[in-house]
C-alpha cells in the first residue's frame, strides 16, 4: 500500500514591503503567527498591528475598565518583541464585535493609513476545524478584514474617509489568514520561534489568569505553557512544509 500523499503548503509570497495585521484581541497574533512576523521584521519589512478591541472582557477576575489598559500595555510590549512599534486600537467592544459596515469602514481606514501590500488576519471561519467552535469576534473581524481589503480601494464605498484625507489604497495583493484549518501557504517558524515565545509571554497577566482557570494547564509554568503551545503548533505544520516547523496561512489573492 502506498502512503497517502500529503499536499505541501506553498512558501508565502515575499515580494512585499509593508504588511498590516488586523485582529480582534490582544494575544490573537501571539497565539497565531508572531514567529512569522519576527522573520519578516528581521528582513526589514514594516508591519503594523490593528486590534478591534483591547480584550477588556478577557479576564474573569478583572473588570473591563481595569483589564483594557492592562491588556493594551501587554499587547504593545509583545509587539515590540517581534519588531512591531505601530499598535492601534479601534475601540470596538470585546465579545460583541459586530460584523457590518462600521467595522469594515474602520478597517478600511486603517488599510488606507498604512497602505500595506499584505494584510494578515485570524481565522474568519465558524470553526478551527472539526467541531472546535471559533469566537464571534474572530469571525466578525476576519470577514470584515477580507472585505475591507477591497473597500480600501474604492472611493465610493466609504466616501467620508476621503474627507479625512485617507485616499483610496488598492494595493493589497494578499490577505493571509492565520489559524485556518485549510491553509495554503507557510513560513518557516524556526528563526522567529524564540521571539514568538517571548512575545506571547508578554501577555503574562492574561495567561496566568487563563492557566489558573484551566486545571489541565495548572502544572505548567507560564513559560512552559507558551513554549509548548507554539512549538506544538509549528510542529503540526511540518509534515506539509518539507519537514520544517512552520506557521501556516490561508492566502486569499486579490
Ligand atoms: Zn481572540
Amino acid at each position: 500500500m502506498t502512503e497517502p500523499k500529503i499536499t505541501q503548503l506553498q512558501p508565502m509570497p515575499d515580494d512585499w514591503q509593508r504588511a498590516l495585521a488586523v485582529v480582534a484581541h490582544p494575544d490573537d497574533l501571539e497565539y497565531g503567527c508572531s514567529a512569522a512576523i519576527a522573520s519578516w521584521t528581521d528582513a526589514g519589512r514594516e508591519i503594523g498591528y490593528v486590534l478591534a478591541t483591547r480584550g477588556e472582557a478577557g479576564m474573569d477576575t478583572l473588570e473591563p475598565a481595569n483589564c483594557g489598559p492592562l491588556r493594551e500595555r501587554e499587547q504593545r510590549a509583545s509587539a515590540a518583541v517581534v519588531g512591531v512599534s505601530s499598535v492601534e486600537f479601534l475601540d470596538h467592544r470585546d465579545g460583541v464585535i459586530e460584523y457590518g459596515p462600521a467595522l469594515r469602514r474602520d478597517i478600511a481606514a486603517a488599510i488606507r493609513r498604512h497602505r500595506p501590500e499584505l494584510v494578515i488576519t485570524l481565522n474568519h471561519r465558524d470553526t478551527w476545524g472539526g467541531v472546535a467552535w471559533n469566537t464571534p469576534d474572530h469571525v466578525a473581524v476576519g470577514r470584515a478584514t477580507l472585505d475591507a481589503a477591497g473597500d480600501a480601494g474604492n472611493r465610493w464605498i466609504f466616501p467620508e474617509l476621503g474627507g479625512q484625507g485617507l485616499e483610496p489604497w488598492n494595493g493589497v495583493r494578499w490577505v493571509a489568514v492565520a489559524g485556518s484549518s485549510t491553509p495554503t501557504h507557510a513560513v518557516d517558524a524556526t528563526p522567529g520561534l524564540e521571539r514568538a515565545v517571548r512575545s506571547l509571554l508578554e501577555h503574562r497577566t492574561y495567561i496566568e489568569a487563563l492557566t489558573d482557570e484551566d486545571p489541565t494547564k495548572g502544572r505548567m509554568t507560564v513559560e512552559e505553557y507558551a513554549r509548548d503551545f507554539l512549538t506544538r503548533n509549528a510542529q503540526a505544520v511540518a509534515d506539509r512544509f518539507g519537514g520544517r516547523p512552520a506557521v501556516a496561512f490561508e492566502v486569499f489573492g486579490r
